[in-house]
C-alpha cells in the first residue's frame, strides 16, 4: 500500500512552486497536479526523482512526462468540468490522473500492451475511472467522438486530420509536432465546422507517436 505522507505533500508543494516559477499560472491546473501523488508512479527507491521536474523511464522505452510538460499541456487544454477529453498515450497514467481532477469524462488510449495493462492496474488500485483503450490512437478514437478536448502525449510528425475531425465545435487539440529531436507544442481550435485556428508554443521533446498517423506512417 502506498502512502501520501506530509513529506510527500511537502515535496509536491515544492514542485508546484517550481512550476509556478516556470510560468504555469492556471490555479486549477496547479491544484490538479498538487492532488496527484506522483511518487505512486515510481519505485520506492526513486522517491527523490518523483518530485523533480524531470521525465523518467517507465519501461518499454517510454517515459512519464515531465511535470512542467504535463502542466503546460493541461493549461493549454483549458479543461472544464463538463468536458469530454481524449488522451492519446496513456503511458504511466500520470497525465490522465491529472486530467481526472478536472473532469470525470476522460478517454485514454495506449498502444503498448504492457503499459496499457500496468495503467489499468494503477487506475483500479487508486479508484480512478477513466475510459481505457488499447490500440493505435494516432487517428483518435472515432467510436466515442466527438471530444471537447484532445491531448497527444507523444511527438507527432504532423497534425492528423482524423484528430481535428473528432473535435466538437469550440473543441481544442493540443499536440507536439516536429521531428524526432524536437517538437513544437501546437494548439488547434475548431472554431466552426470547417474553420480551425492554429497556435504555436515552445519546443519540447517527447517519445515518438507511433501508428498509422505517427512515425509508422510509411511502413
Ligand atoms: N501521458 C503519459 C506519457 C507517456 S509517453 C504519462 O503521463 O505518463 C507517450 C506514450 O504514448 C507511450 O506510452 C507510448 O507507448 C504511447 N503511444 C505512442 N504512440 C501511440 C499511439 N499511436 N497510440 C496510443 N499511444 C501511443
Amino acid at each position: 500500500m502506498q502512502t501520501d505522507s506530509y513529506r510527500h505533500k511537502g515535496m509536491r508543494r515544492a514542485l508546484i512552486k517550481v512550476l509556478r516559477d516556470k510560468g504555469i499560472r492556471d490555479e486549477r491546473v496547479l491544484a490538479a497536479i498538487d492532488a496527484v501523488p506522483r511518487h505512486y508512479f515510481f519505485e520506492k527507491a526513486f522517491l527523490e526523482q518523483a518530485y523533480q521536474d524531470k521525465a523518467f523511464p517507465i519501461g518499454e522505452g517510454q517515459t512519464i512526462s515531465q511535470p512542467y510538460t504535463v502542466a503546460f499541456q493541461t493549461e493549454l487544454l483549458q479543461v472544464k468540468s463538463t468536458d469530454k477529453v481524449l488522451e492519446i498515450g496513456t503511458g504511466s497514467g500520470y497525465q490522465c490522473s491529472v486530467l481526472l481532477q478536472l473532469t470525470p469524462h476522460v478517454y485514454t488510449i495506449e498502444y503498448n500492451r504492457a503499459l496499457y495493462e500496468k495503467a489499468l492496474v494503477f487506475f483500479k488500485k487508486n479508484g480512478l475511472r477513466p475510459y481505457t483503450f488499447h490500440g493505435d490512437g494516432s487517428q483518435g478514437l472515432p467510436q466515442h467522438a466527438p471530444y471537447d478536448k484532445i491531448i497527444v502525449t507523444a511527438g507527432a510528425p504532423g497534425v492528423p486530420r482524423s484528430l481535428v475531425q473528432q473535435l466538437n465545435i469550440g473543441g481544442v487539440l493540443v499536440i507536439p509536432v516536429g521531428n524526432e529531436k524536437s517538437q513544437k507544442m501546437m494548439r488547434i481550435t475548431r472554431v466552426e465546422e470547417n474553420e480551425f485556428t492554429k497556435e504555436a508554443f515552445s519546443d519540447f521533446k517527447f517519445v515518438p507517436l507511433l501508428g498509422k498517423s505517427g512515425w509508422d506512417a510509411e511502413l
